[in-house]
């Protein structure tokens, strides 16, 4: 079935790796996937940049190029770019969402000056920055935020994710304006713009219904779950959402080995 599909969508958390391991034959399933159609990595982590995200994969073992990766970090600044042009931006979050937005022309500004604040995960968050960011959208700043997930997985477990620092911004009463990050359709729609192709002509393959399934059939792509990440058999029988394939990996998909739904 993959013969149909002109490129792919790849998340990477429990798809690729888990727990900071590589996934079993998870190097060779790209590889084949590569051989039918360009692939698009397509991670909320905001924490690096494309670079960024791309050495990390390969010192995991995975060997990738910054352009196959298209973190939220990149599809932030791409998005404020086409919108509105160069911005003003002062952001809470790690090094890739200074470096994606000052290579996409934007200017980090201090918050009092700041037009947009960027928002990611940030293992340093502090009240410091929390109180610079609520002066800053007191004055009028606008809110972004790369993406919303709650948790996010380490070697060590589950650790906050953005979903904390959105949270504490929203606490004080400012949600976001805008999420970038997927289920989003900004992060598809970017992410299709990249590859050049429709969304009907793109599979996309993540381990997470409401991100990866929800978001990409919102925009009309098929989608392919695997059950080697966050989602269950069991949680698959209960959810709503109905991807188009479901197969216990990603080695388990290239191959054909699907498991009926
Ligand atoms: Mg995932």
């Amino acid at each position: 079935m993959l013969q149909r599909y002109r490129g792919f969508l790849v998340d990477i958390d429990g798809v690729l790796v888990r727990g900071g391991q590589v996934l079993p034959g998870a190097v060779e399933a790209l590889a084949d996937l590569r051989t039918r159609g360009p692939v698009l990595l397509l991670t909320n982590n905001s924490t690096k940049s494309r670079v960024g995200t791309a050495e990390r994969l390969r010192r995991a073992g995975i060997p990738v190029e910054p352009i196959e990766v298209l973190p939220s970090s990149h599809v932030a600044a791409r998005f404020l770019r086409t919108q509105f042009g160069g911005v003003r931006f002062w952001y809470i979050g790690e090094e890739g969402i200074p470096e994606e937005m000052k290579a996409a022309g934007h200017v980090l500004v201090p918050p009092e000056e700041a037009d947009w604040i960027v928002v990611g995960m940030d293992r340093e968050l502090t009240y410091a920055k929390l109180r610079q960011a609520l002066r800053a959208l007191l004055r009028g700043a606008r809110l972004l935020a790369t993406n919303e997930d709650p948790t996010f997985p380490t070697p060590d477990g589950l650790v906050p994710g953005a979903g904390a620092v959105v949270g504490a911004l929203r606490g004080m009463g400012f949600p976001p304006e805008v999420v970038v990050g997927k289920p989003s359709p900004i992060a598809f729609q970017v992410a299709l713009e990249v590859l050049g192709l429709a969304g009907k002509e793109v599979l996309m393959i993540g381990d997470r219904l409401d991100t990866d399934v929800a978001g990409a059939q919102a925009l009309g792509l098929d989608t392919a779950l695997v059950l080697s990440g966050v989602t269950q058999k069991a949680d698959l029988e209960k959810a709503r959402v109905r991807p188009t394939y479901v197969a216990a990996d990603l080695a388990a998909l290239v191959q054909g080995a699907l498991i009926p739904g």
